[in-house]
């Protein structure tokens, strides 16, 4: 099922998207391969509800051993820019596409996404954004279902009318931290100093945004 359709529709009955009935889902599936690898499963941090969700691919090293996404090297990055351009991690709900770590931090394959995006879908319709955060590609692309390049699409808004709230839902890519490590330089027009520019905005975009769901 496609993402951005699903949360048009009434995919799924409201008793099916509780906080501890997610959590026990994610924990225990088996619904791809990925769970024969796993030291834990990664199900997502925030609060619940919440305006700003943020959208990565799959779990690595660090956050297969912690359960918690974004705490390797990148995330530590992803969680200084946030911060840097004032938007406080612990105020946003992180999650990734795929909860289990692919092994040797491979790419996750098309079937293990589609396995898992039912989770993903639950969990929007429980997080109930107003503002939806890709991070990188892969994320952008499985997501928005599209073929969209990053380079072209991050910094810009797209705006989706979802079936949870009135206003039409926020969605904007964003370069993934670990492309930003490898790109370092700060300097005005790079990757980085574009990113810090694009989380402002994602701040600016929150702080206007007066919704009557929360
Ligand atoms: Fe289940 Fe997703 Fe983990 Fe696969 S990656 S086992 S679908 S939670």
């Amino acid at each position: 099922m496609n993402i951005i359709k699903s949360l048009k529709e009434n995919s799924f009955a409201d008793n099916e998207i509780s906080k501890e009935s997610l959590l026990h889902e994610i924990t225990n599936c088996k619904a791809c391969l990925l769970h024969q690898t796993r030291n834990n499963a990664v199900p997502g941090t925030g609060p619940i509800p919440c305006k700003i969700m943020l959208i990565g691919e799959g779990p690595g090293e660090k956050e297969d051993s912690l359960g918690e996404p974004f705490v390797g090297r990148s995330g530590k990055l992803l969680s200084q820019m946030l911060t840097d351009n004032g938007i406080k991690r612990e105020d946003i709900f992180i999650t990734n596409i795929v909860k289990c770590r692919p092994p040797g931090n491979r790419d996750p394959q098309k079937e293990e996404k589609k396995a898992c995006q039912n989770h993903l879908i639950k969990q929007i319709l429980m997080v109930k954004p107003s503002i939806l955060v890709l991070v990188g590609s892969p994320s952008m692309k499985f997501v928005l279902d599209n073929k969209l390049t990053i380079t072209k699409s991050r910094g810009e808004w797209l705006y989706e009318q979802v079936r949870y709230m009135d206003q039409p839902l926020a969605i904007m890519p964003l370069f993934h931290p670990s492309y930003l490590l490898r790109f370092s330089s700060k300097e005005a027009g790079k990757p980085r100093w574009l990113t810090a520019g694009d989380i402002q905005e994602i701040k600016k975009k929150r702080d206007e945004k007066i919704d009557d769901h929360y």
